[in-house]
């Protein structure tokens, strides 16, 4: 099974790439910030309390987004192998991870860092905001979700390097050439 984490900052094409990769390598697409999103539109117990934390451009407590994960992966059990879009985002997503995983005889295959520059990234996100009116794609609320990514996230790197799984991928230039970098990187991992 192919188990990837997707990882990077926000703008910085994780579902873009995402829905590429599940075309080609056939994968399930777990995406956090979907999910919340539908429940923030179903009117859920867990999209009400989502819903404040996004606006804000702040985590969702991790319990929150552990426990949902634990009932998505659950939900398909035949899957040829998943992708996650979105998390994990703290160290303690990490750990959760991996332990859902080991219970269900799974493990990380590899995680891809996209790296892209800041100024595109706000560039980016204030052209979606236009385009998908996503209300976390304001200035502010970008500001806020890119000092979160410096100071939670990315230290996840480290999590992951240190097991060997950490693979950097360019991620400024055209979503093709992207693409292609990242397919490079799964065509070398022996599963
Ligand atoms: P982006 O990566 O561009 O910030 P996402 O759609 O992945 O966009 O996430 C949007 C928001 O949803 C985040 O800013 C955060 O508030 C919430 N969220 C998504 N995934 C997680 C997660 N794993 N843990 C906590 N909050 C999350």
């Amino acid at each position: 099974m192919l188990n990837i984490v997707i990882f990077g900052a926000p703008g910085s094409g994780k579902g873009t790439q995402s829905k590429l990769i599940i075309e080609k390598y056939g994968l399930h697409h777990i995406s956090t910030g979907d999910i919340l999103r539908q429940e923030i539109e179903q009117k859920t117990a867990l999209g009400l309390i989502a819903e404040e934390y996004i606006a804000q451009g702040h985590l969702v407590p991790d319990q929150l987004i552990i426990d949902m994960m634990a009932d998505i992966l659950d939900r398909y059990p035949s899957a040829k192998g998943y992708i996650f879009d979105g998390f994990p985002r703290t160290l303690s997503q990490g750990e959760a991870l991996d332990t859902m995983l080991s219970e269900r005889n799974l493990a990380i295959t590899a995680v891809l860092r996209l790296q892209v520059n800041e100024k595109l990234l706000i560039d980016r996100m204030l052209k979606r905001k236009e385009e998908l009116g996503r209300s976390d794609d304001n200035l502010e609320t970008i500001q806020n979700r890119l000092h979160v990514y410096k100071t939670q996230t990315d230290s996840l790197s480290e999590y992951y390097k240190k097991k060997g799984k950490l693979f950097k991928v360019e991620g400024d230039g055209l979503v093709d050439d992207v693409f292609e970098h990242i397919t490079e990187v799964i065509n070398l991992l022996s599963v």
